[in-house]
């Protein structure tokens, strides 16, 4: 069967070499070879994320570490920041992990501001935060240095931070924003296989952490402390996707942490400007779109085109692009293109020609 090329909002495509670093011969997760490998990739991880902490690397989706950092630093209340499909997501999840969660719900398509969070923070209820960064559902993205700022306010109140969708696309400075988690999924701007979290965790939450009675074990944020610094994980890990992860942030060392989040940008603005050169206006508000994919408006109603999206994605999939025909409750009224991870104007063209071919057909 041909393969269809992914530009879905994740998981997307995934290069040649770095399936050929994935299969990697095996080797023993406690032995000298992975410690070297996981001691190669450690300080690249840290540069591309300006933090002098231990990043972690968690064998499991972006969800695992969710959940984790819920049941490692709630012990009062979390407000959970909701602005689309994932981010209402995490209330549910705060909730069935039992603890106590209050909604902080703007319209989806809104980024959150911060002005919104102090205004909750203020009451004293709360000892966490959860906020997305790019709401991947609406792509949206909300303003994380500002709301970051609230940190120095509110000290003891963890911020977790979702960057799924943006990490390594857009710079992330976690010693400078002062967070206490930020985390992602391989499978996203990585453009890794999906199975791989990475993730870094400040000193506050570490300590924090140590206290909480009932984190478990799997995501036990001072297991992943006390093994990082033996360059090991707490269990066995997918020792294919470290060897992964090691091949891509070469690349992205090889091309410049500048330049890679110049080239997203242009994609993205390539995608935009194929949305108005048809007519379609976008979903978020303005000046909160995301910068690793673009959630088009369908419909007239939303004051651009409406079209077929299903039929959109038949024939863009028989043209050899997978695009999202909408998530959740925007599905339909909504359709996503995906440009994360090793996209380049060159490599979007020819998904800008099928999609003009399909336009002139419906
Ligand atoms: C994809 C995504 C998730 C879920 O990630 P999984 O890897 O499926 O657990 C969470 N948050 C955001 C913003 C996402 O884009």
């Amino acid at each position: 069967m041909a393969h269809v090329k992914l530009h879905i909002p994740g998981p997307v495509e995934v290069s040649e070499k770095t399936f050929k670093a994935f299969c990697s011969p095996m080797i023993g997760h406690r032995g000298q070879g992975f410690k070297d490998l996981y001691a190669k990739v450690q300080p690249q991880l840290q540069q591309l994320l300006s933090t002098k902490q231990l990043v972690y690397l968690s064998t499991s989706s972006a969800w695992g570490i969710m959940e984790g950092a819920i049941r490692n630093l709630v012990s009062k209340k979390v407000l959970n920041c909701m602005n689309g499909a994932f981010s209402d997501k995490w209330f549910d999840v705060s909730k069935r992990c039992g603890k106590a969660a209050e909604p902080l719900q703007v319209e989806w398509g809104r980024p959150i501001r911060a002005e919104e969070i102090d205004k909750r923070l203020a009451t004293g209820a709360f000892d966490a935060l959860t906020v997305i960064h790019n709401e991947t559902s609406t792509g949206t993205m909300s303003p994380i240095a500002e709301i970051a700022a609230l940190k120095k306010k509110y000290p003891d109140v963890m911020f977790i931070v979702d960057s799924v969708s943006s990490m390594s696309a857009v710079p992330l400075k976690f010693d400078e924003l002062g967070i206490d988690v930020l985390l992602a999924g391989s499978q996203k701007a990585f453009a890794l296989p999906p199975g791989l979290a990475i993730c870094v965790v400040s000193p506050a939450a570490l300590a924090k952490a140590a206290k909480a009675a009932d984190r478990g074990y799997y995501f036990d944020f001072t297991e992943f402390q006390k093994n990082a610094e033996q360059s090991m994980t707490p269990s066995t890990p997918s020792i294919g996707h470290v060897y992964a992860l090691s091949s891509k942030l070469d690349e992205f060392f090889a091309e410049g942490l500048e330049n890679r989040y110049a080239r997203h940008r242009k994609t993205n603005q390539m995608t935009r400007d194929w949305a108005a050169r048809h007519g379609f206006t976008l979903f978020p508000e303005s000046g909160a779109e995301s910068l690793t994919l673009t959630c088009i408006n369908n419909g007239a109603k939303a004051g651009g085109r409406a079209v077929d999206v299903p039929k959109l994605q038949k024939l863009a999939k028989d043209g050899g692009f997978l695009i999202d025909g909408g998530y959740g409750k925007i599905k339909g009224k909504t359709f996503r293109v995906s440009n994360m991870g090793d996209e380049t104007e060159s490599s979007m063209a020819p998904l800008f020609a099928v999609l003009d071919t399909a336009i002139a057909q419906l």
